[in-house]
């Protein structure tokens, strides 16, 4: 039986991962289940897939969560705090990671399966994004091995030869084409983004996901992320990733090779299937994803993204472009903007106004270590909500 960690159950990936691990009960079984504070939330997964550990981050609502479980559960050990996360990522029962916590937040524990040598399946890009080189190293060093979650990443992965030992270049790859849908504002005339909602901007047209990816997706924040997780996890350089907007989202991404030739990987948008393709590896095994129709999805379309309408692109290439703490500044505003986006005290598009100025007026510095990592993160952070209260603070005194 293979042990499973899923961090972040509570959310869409964490979700669709439990669907795919409850189809196979005789390979798989649930260790550690972690949420935030969504107590309900936990208490059903608890019930239904019956951990031995569960984890909430915060402290209250982790005691009423023992508390219930006391009565039905009583074996199921719960903890709370971040450095539990670190804990139910690292236990020897734990043969597999799912990274789903969203954020930076995920980082430590992710970092902590990757020190532990486990496979790690990776969907919280922002780890990936903000300690890059560090994060890489460490897999390499300690054995861990990097399942990419993301469809795209994980579209390349199937598409990809099985090891790129000198980069793309000794593989025979030339570039790497990664699809976008173009999110639900693909079509819309620039001067309408400014009126955008929260509703509108989590209302995605082909995917169901947590709703800070789906302001991403929106702004295209999540390609830029996109762009700089596939520099790390394919060795390679900006120059080398192309972004095409495919609107039917069937396409998952492709991999060029120097003869010419263009691999795809093609499915329904179904994060169900890069989590199955990722639990089993190498082998494959069910995950509830229908076939796919292709006489219903008729025609597969192609354009190129607009870099006025969408400036979170350009400054994702910038920023990776930088290296050192620039993705992880450009993630970190990210993460300050959209937050500040959803609760109303920003508008659509402060999005990339605050990232392009927390990334101009920070020096850039290095990001070798995680406590460099840490700093650029939380100096990012404090810039980011400065520069977002002098905007609300102009505004009011207009
Ligand atoms: P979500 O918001 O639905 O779920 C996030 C999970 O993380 C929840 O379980 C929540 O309790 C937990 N969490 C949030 N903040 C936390 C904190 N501070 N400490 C500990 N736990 C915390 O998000 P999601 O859509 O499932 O996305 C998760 C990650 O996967 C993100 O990095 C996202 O970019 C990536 N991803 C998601 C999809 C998708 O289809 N949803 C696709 C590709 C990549
Ligand atoms: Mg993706």
């Amino acid at each position: 039986m293979i042990g499973v960690t899923v961090l972040g159950s509570t959310g869409s990936i964490g979700a669709s991962t439990l669907g795919v691990l409850s189809r196979h009960p005789q390979r798989f079984r649930v260790v550690a289940l972690t949420a935030n504070r969504d107590l309900d939330g936990l208490y059903r997964q608890c019930l239904a897939h019956r951990p031995a550990y569960a984890v909430m981050s915060d402290p209250t609502s982790a005691a009423e969560l023992a508390r219930r479980l006391e009565r039905q559960v009583p074996q199921i050990r719960v903890l709370a705090g971040s450095e539990a996360l670190e804990q139910v990522a690292a236990l020897d029962e734990v043969d597999y990671v799912m990274a789903a916590i969203v954020g930076a937040a995920g980082l430590l524990p992710a970092l902590a399966a990757v020190r532990a040598g486990k496979r790690l399946l990776l969907a919280n890009k922002e780890a990936l994004v903000v300690s890059g080189r560090l994060f890489i190293e460490t897999a390499e060093r300690c054995g861990a091995s990097i399942l990419p979650i993301d469809s795209e990443h994980n579209a390349l992965f199937q598409c990809m030869p099985p090891a790129l030992p000198s980069g793309l270049d000794g593989a025979g790859v030339r570039r790497i084409l990664l699809t976008a849908s173009g999110g639900p504002f693909r079509t819309w005339p620039a001067e309408r983004l400014a009126e955008v909602t929260p509703e509108q901007a989590c209302a995605h047209p082909n995917w169901d996901m947590g709703r800070k990816i789906s302001v991403d997706s929106a702004t295209m924040m999540n390609k830029g992320l996109e762009v700089i997780e596939a520099c790390w996890l394919f060795h390679t350089v900006p120059e080398r990733v192309d972004v095409v907007l495919h609107p039917q989202s069937v396409i998952h991404s492709m991999v060029e090779y120097a003869d010419g030739s263009v691999l795809a990987q093609l499915g329904n948008p179904d994060m169900r299937t890069p989590i199955a393709h990722a639990l089993a590896w190498p082998d494959r095994i069910e995950s509830g994803v229908p076939s796919l129709d292709l006489f219903a999805v008729a025609r597969l379309d192609f354009e190129r993204p607009d870099p006025e309408r969408f400036p979170c692109l350009a400054l994702s290439y910038e920023a990776i472009r930088r290296a050192g703490d620039s993705p992880a500044v450009l993630s970190a505003a990210n993460e300050v903007a959209v937050e500040a986006f959803l609760e109303g005290r920003l508008g659509f598009t402060g999005i990339p106004a605050v990232i392009e100025q927390t990334l101009a007026r920070l020096a850039p510095g290095a990001a070798n270590t995680l406590d460099e990592v840490l700093a650029a993160d939380r100096e990012a952070r404090a810039l980011a909500r400065a520069i977002i209260a002098e905007s609300t603070a102009n505004r009011h005194s207009c």
